[in-house]
């Protein structure tokens, strides 16, 4: 027993798919043809009727696309739309299948209930074309009936489908198609604009909307100014900064960008089993051979694990000179600081904090400039999208979702990301649990920040070793993060996988232009934050690492003990030292001397620093700390890490050069760290470790809870990712000692 029905079913399709002549096969006599109100666009209405089942059948006009550079795009656009149909019956050639889904896709980023009628495959059939209309099903989420419209077969189960959807009355989640970086990025922050203001929502999705505008629609457009210039306005903006950006560095525009994207998502689909061609091979274009190789099943990850090798290989040793130039430049800012500036607290902070703290970060702008370099040249071809797609393969077993591999990669999976922007990209993923997976272990990949830490620990213990340590530290990242997620999937985050659809835009050659100006772009926004976040970080930490100080009795101890030193020196000594001798070498005396007053220096700056607020933190914690290696000065570093990675260096720069042994003789940091007591290179792979998989960054973090949708996960990150790194450096650091190292 069916229930008595009553919908509307919109046929659309491209011109010449036979929507006409399905709709004449469903509909036989029972039809009306007039005309879109004021305009000369055909209407056909029909009834298709069928026990007691009756549907109105509108043929739309045939379209390729649902932009707005026809009138039938647009008014097919507004009858879906504003008639809101229960089904949307999209007729599709199978001999020219590609072409036709492009449709089929927009419909489906419409979130509109589809049901696709593969018509034509008595003529794909004659061509050598066989479609796997199960397959392709499957990978598009939506009822798949292969229909021969001319001799009316399939047109039952065509139906029968279609009255199944429209019983349903279940809300489809639109598909969500990932259009790069830059643009993706661009769609969040105008969905979120159009979400808050409830801006054409009642009719659009807010993620279509931010498309449109994208595209520059013009219809689109338009209404949004009479409803709400000031934001449409806003929206243009968003959408003109987007298309400069891309004139500049890949000569294209949004719109060339959203149809590249879409196409390759087809192909995806439509390489992954869904068509066979009986005679294929002299059709190949060039990018699809590139592609025979560089994303073949062996020869692939060789290519891939070489590619990697040689972008550290080249990183660190063509920044390795600069880097030094740098580190040595700022070492000697310190000491003119230090001999030129009078003693007190704006020296200490100016020295500490400002020279030592941000000049640490700021020392890695030559390393960051070639990682971003080597990186925006493999983004920029195309390359980077062939290793998601390879690592889809991977990403399955591990219960992740194959969309997923572009926020790990965004979030530093080469190196150099950043997990911002890596959470929001989980946005294209359309499974909840699969999103939540993704959202919770790309924080792990080698952000931009962490990348400087790991290249300072590196070059200091592992000299010989640097890229294939950093090639190490990127496998781990990924094995850590692809295990975690397999342990979150079969535990809290339990559920079905979805299947995956990859897009593999064309391979372009990168222009020099382009790609300078993604380096610049990246190196900037590092620079930046050094002198504005890490700066202000790097000042609570000094601040916490002097305060409250030593109190006022052992201070006059430590002035006790300097008086005494210098009553013990005879006169001329003293007097030698004032003129600090003038051929600059000093007698043995004179140099006793000094070296005892610079030791008892070191001593009260240590005792200040132990004293401290974040130096009795770090003491608190150093009985268990040491489990894994850690001192307290490094814990105290590590504490500045979970406000920004970078805080890591900074800290340690401050940490060790307020206590320094020798502080007349300022040295970079890597310096200091070889020589300090308990560092040894088991200490420096154990810090590695742990800075690797401990608690992200505390704007990841917000940005986790807000994606996730619940400060639980936010805090879940914390204390898991803590909990995780600790193990795991207590382990090896263990295990290490004990094997003598
Ligand atoms: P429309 O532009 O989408 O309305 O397409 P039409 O219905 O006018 O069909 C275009 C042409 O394709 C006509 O010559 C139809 O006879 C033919 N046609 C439609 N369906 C099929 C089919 O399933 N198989 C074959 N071989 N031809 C078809
Ligand atoms: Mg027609």
């Amino acid at each position: 027993m069916t229930n008595s029905i009553e919908a509307t079913i919109a046929l659309a399709g491209n011109p010449n798919s036979g929507k006409t002549t399905l709709f004449n096969a469903l509909t036989g006599a029972r039809q009306h043809v007039g005309n879109y109100p004021g305009i000369t666009v055909e209407k056909k209405i029909g009834a298709y009727i069928k026990d007691n089942r009756r549907f109105t059948i509108v043929d739309l006009p045939g379209t390729y696309s649902l932009t707005a550079y026809s009138l039938e795009e647009i008014v097919a656009r507004d009858f879906l739309i504003d008639e809101q149909p229960a089904v949307v019956v999209d007729i599709v050639d199978a001999a020219n299948l590609e072409r036709n889904l492009y449709l089929s896709i927009q419909l489906l980023e419409m979130g509109l209930p589809v049901c696709i009628a593969l018509n034509m495959v008595d003529a794909a059939k004659r061509r050598g074309i066989k479609i796997d209309e199960k397959r392709l099903a499957e990978m598009l989420n939506v009822p798949v009936i292969p229909t021969i419209a001319r001799s009316g077969r399939g047109k039952d189960e065509l139906m029968q489908a279609v009255e199944e959807i429209a019983n349903s009355h279940k809300t489809r989640s639109p598909v969500l198609i990932s259009y790069g970086q830059d643009i993706d990025q661009a769609l969040f922050e105008m969905e979120r604009l159009i979400g808050d203001e409830q801006f054409l929502t009642d009719t659009y999705l807010p993620r279509w909307i931010a498309l449109k505008y994208m595209e520059a629609d013009e219809n689109m457009r338009e209404r949004g100014k009479r409803l709400n210039s000031r934001l449409s306005a806003v929206l243009d903006g968003i959408a003109g900064r987007v298309s400069d950006h891309l004139e500049e560095t890949l000569a294209t525009d949004p719109e060339a960008m959203i149809a590249d994207y879409r196409y390759g998502y087809i192909r995806s689909i439509v390489n992954q089993g869904v068509i066979t061609r009986a005679n294929d091979l002299s059709r190949l274009h060039v990018s699809d051979r590139i592609d025979g190789i560089v994303t073949h099943r062996y020869l692939g990850p060789l290519v891939m694990v070489a590619v990697l090798f040689g972008l550290y290989q080249f990183t660190f040793t063509y920044s390795e000179i600069p880097v030094t130039w740098l580190e040595t430049g700022i070492a000697k800012l310190s000491q003119l600081a230090s001999d030129h500036v009078p003693e007190g607290v704006l020296k200490s902070l100016l020295i500490s904090a400002v020279i030592d703290g941000v000049g640490g970060v700021l020392g890695f702008v030559p390393l960051i400039v070639f990682m971003f370099f080597g990186i925006a040249v493999l983004e920029d071809s195309g390359y980077l999208a062939r290793v998601a797609f390879m690592l889809d393969r991977i990403f399955r077993i591990f219960g992740l979702h194959g969309s997923a591999v572009m926020p790990f990669i965004i979030s530093g999976g080469i190196a150099g990301g950043c997990a911002v922007p890596g959470v929001m990209a989980a946005r294209t993923l359309k499974s909840p649990r699969e999103r939540l997976t993704t959202i919770l272990t790309v924080p792990f990949m080698n952000c931009g920040a962490k990348l400087p830490v790991f290249a300072l620990l590196v070059a200091t213990f592992f000299v010989q070793y640097e890229a294939v340590m950093m090639f190490g530290i990127t496998l781990g990242a990924w094995a850590g993060a692809l295990l975690v997620a397999k342990l979150l999937r079969s535990t809290v985050i339990r559920g079905e996988s979805t299947p995956f659809v990859m897009e593999l835009p064309p391979y372009r050659l990168p222009t020099l232009k382009g790609v300078t100006t993604h380096t610049w772009e990246r190196t900037w926004q590092y620079i930046k934050k050094a002198g504005t976040i890490i700066l202000a970080i790097s000042i609570i930490m000094w601040a916490l690492m002097s305060y409250p100080g030593l109190p006022d009795s052992v201070k006059q101890g430590f002035q006790a003990e300097r008086q005494a030193l210098l009553a013990a020196v005879p006169e001329m000594v003293i007097r030698e030292m004032q003129s600090d001798g003038d051929n600059g070498i000093l007698s043995n005396q004179a140099h006793d001397f000094k070296e005892q007053m610079v030791l008892l220096d070191a001593r009260e700056a240590e005792a200040g620093l132990k004293n401290s607020i974040a130096g009795r933190v770090g003491q608190g914690v150093e009985s268990v700390s040491r489990l894994a290696g850690f001192d307290w000065r490094t814990n105290i570093a590590l504490l500045g890490g979970i406000a920004a990675k970078e805080v890591v260096i900074s800290t340690l720069g401050t940490a060790y050069s307020l206590g320094e042994v020798d502080p007349e003789d300022s040295k970079p940091l890597a310096d200091t760290l070889a020589q300090a007591p308990g560092w040894r290179p088991l200490t420096a792979l154990c810090l590695i470790l742990f800075i690797m998989f401990y608690a992200p960054c505390f704007v990841s973090v917000v940005c986790i809870s807000r994606e996730s949708g619940s400060w639980k996960w936010g805090a879940f990150s914390i204390v898991f990712n803590t909990f995780l790194a600790f193990t795991l450096a207590v382990v090896v650091f263990q295990l290490g000692s004990l094997m003598g190292f």
